[in-house]
């Protein structure tokens, strides 16, 4: 069990106020400038309203699940992981919605892994984070926990349906499992080439409401369980099959994402193509994506992506790599057969792949 805090920050007398629940982990978001040792030092979560007194002008409950200790996101893990799918489900009946601070490297993934374990989700988890702590000057911590605490209080509202896991960042509001960090120094640090934004934020705050997920579903059902018996390849010209024969000696490794080139291209070279013919036969399980943000994987367009499929290797669409391997991790740990699990790799689960 994980350690954390709560409190509120602010309760309104109407009983029908939006309730948010903002759940704090992380990132460089959190970091003030400490005079004394002349860094950058994690500030006390409880402190939110001294550096964002803004949140004190939203018109809704606000209520903080803070992660004790704060992590920076390179060390996120399915553990923590499967306490936000948690806490989420626990707190599911109080809260209209959820906004999840987190630092920016891997919150593409941890926005993927949610939405496969919340089957089933009728409210928003936002993900939002920062490129500059909040206590500096210049920060665009602020502007992105206000967004996304407004797009919560929206939808709660009934403004628009966002029964989603979306990340917000720098004007945009992305589907969690289509976006990916592609920027470590600008604000945009997210992108989400193969589908469209779910809203774009200036002076307004416009839905891009065709494109978010319409399904209405009775009862949020949550499966924190991930396997770790998995990799990812990432394909290069002289790639040595050696090299992956060793690989695939690993105790127990189920499948591996597969980063191609292209469309979804590999070398033909017969030693490696037999190499993973041997291996689907044992039953570990390939999953291709492509080394491009933008486009998808088609496995019949040339002769080197149709050598895949006929080793066996499943397409993985237009799918990012994070909502790849978070899928994989998934699906793999479902009590399921094995020919189950292939067809649901190929299949779109939550958005997250166009086919
Ligand atoms: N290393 C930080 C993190 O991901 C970077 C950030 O928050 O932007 O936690």
């Amino acid at each position: 069990m994980m350690e954390f805090k709560r409190f509120k920050i602010k309760t309104l007398a109407e009983s029908t106020a939006p309730k948010i629940l903002l759940i704090y982990t992380g990132g460089t978001m959190g970091m003030v400038f400490d005079p004394v040792v002349k860094s950058l030092v994690p500030f006390n979560f409880d402190e939110i309203l001294n550096n964002i007194p803004e949140l004190g002008w939203l018109q809704a409950d606000l209520e903080i699940l803070s992660i004790e200790p704060a992590i920076d996101s390179s060390d996120m893990n399915p553990a923590y992981w499967g306490q936000l799918a948690t806490w989420i489900e626990k707190e599911y009946q109080i809260f209209d919605g959820f906004v999840i601070l987190h630092g920016t490297d891997t919150m593409a993934y941890t926005a993927s892994a949610l939405s496969f374990m919340l089957w089933g989700l009728q409210k928003p988890v936002i993900l939002t984070g920062a490129q500059l702590p909040i206590g500096v000057a210049r920060t665009d911590a602020r502007e992105n926990i206000m967004t996304a605490l407004e797009i919560a209080i929206d939808a709660s509202k009934g403004k628009v349906f966002l029964p989603e896991v979306c990340i917000y960042f720098n004007g945009r509001l992305l589907r969690g499992n289509r976006a990916k960090k592609y920027e470590s120094s600008q604000f945009d640090a997210f992108q989400s080439e193969n589908y469209p934004m779910l809203a774009e934020v200036g002076v307004y705050l416009n839905y891009n409401t065709p494109y978010i997920l319409n399904e209405k579903l009775d009862e949020l059902k949550v499966n924190t369980v991930f396997s770790n018996e998995v990799l990812i390849v990432k394909l290069y010209p002289g790639i040595r099959a050696d090299y992956l024969a060793k690989i695939l000696e690993c105790d127990h490794i189920q499948g591996i994402v597969l980063e191609t080139f292209g469309s979804g291209n590999a070398s033909s070279e017969p030693s490696f193509l037999k190499l993973i013919k041997e291996a689907t036969d044992k039953g570990i399980i390939f999953l291709n994506v492509s080394q491009c943000s933008g486009g998808a994987v088609k496995q019949g367009d040339y002769a080197t992506g149709r050598s895949l499929a006929a080793a066996g290797v499943i397409s993985g669409a237009d799918m990012t790599t994070e909502a790849a391997i978070t899928k994989l991790m998934y699906v793999l740990a479902l009590d399921i057969t094995l020919q189950e699990k292939k067809e649901m790799l190929s299949q779109n689960l939550r958005g997250e792949m166009t086919l």
